[in-house]
């Protein structure tokens, strides 16, 4: 299987230090052809001069390296974008201006949500938020799908909202990922856990698989285990350039 990890943070994140030029050796070092590089943009503390300005300079760095490591590494121009459905102006805007190999949309946003002690219902509040993500149609790929998991220790989503929201993914042509953070964030196994995924191939044959690393010792963290579970079950890694999904 061709090594892809499309879910990577680089210094252009606000939580994040690490440097593209590490990233791309490191990723090199570990037989890693496609790295999506997926910073975050967060409209409610970021503003659009500044993460214009942001990418159009990881944009010339990306290029760089892409020289450098030609037919060893490609570096994908990806995004990780919190509740892109509250901005759609400015989502808009920036998918103008710059020609994303892949979007993605993630909820982060969950302490409104935790206001609340019933678990069952911040889960309901939750999935509620990411149909409305889904179907704003802004995005490639959900990000973490089952993230309110991070939480709680238990799932307590309910069968037919999960199936909604599955449906609604395929319905927008949208993907999930496979993501290996789970184990390191919340000490669970992969986010969505392996029965969502199972349920995900009923509706579709495609994911990404990625460490959300932000970190070097995260850059191929458990990357065997998304790569065998989607073999195992037939789901196809793909990549994205220019926002066409390509099967490797
Ligand atoms: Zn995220
Ligand atoms: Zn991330």
């Amino acid at each position: 299987m061709t090594k892809t990890n499309m879910h990577i943070h680089s210094e252009y994140s606000w939580d994040c230090e690490m440097k593209l030029e590490d990233i791309a050796r490191i990723l090199v070092e570990n037989g890693v052809k496609y790295a999506g590089i997926t910073d975050h943009v967060e409209f409610d503390r970021e503003d659009m001069m500044y993460v214009r300005r942001k990418f159009s300079q990881r944009d010339h760095e990306i290029n760089r390296l892409n020289e450098q490591y030609q037919g060893k590494l490609t570096l994908l121009q990806g995004v990780e974008i919190s509740e892109p459905h509250w901005y759609p102006e400015q989502v808009k805007m920036l998918t103008d201006v710059f020609a994303f190999d892949f979007i993605m949309g993630s909820l982060h946003n969950t302490d409104n949500l935790k206001a609340s002690t019933n678990k069952r219902y911040v889960t309901y509040l939750y999935y509620r938020e990411m149909l409305k993500m889904i179907e704003a149609g802004q995005i490639d790929v959900v990000g973490h799908l089952d993230y309110i998991n991070k939480y709680y220790k238990e799932d307590d989503s309910n069968y037919s909202q999960v199936q909604e929201v599955l449906e609604a993914i395929k319905e927008h042509n949208q993907i999930i990922e496979i993501n290996t953070s789970a184990e390191r964030r919340a000490g669970l196994n992969l986010f969505p856990s392996i029965d969502k995924i199972c349920r995900y191939k009923l509706v579709s044959d495609y994911v990404t698989i990625g460490t959300d690393a932000h970190r070097e010792d995260e850059l191929v963290d458990n990357m065997e285990q998304a790569e065998f579970l989607s073999t195992e079950i037939g789901l196809k890694p793909v990549i994205f350039e220019k926002r066409k999904r390509i099967i490797l």
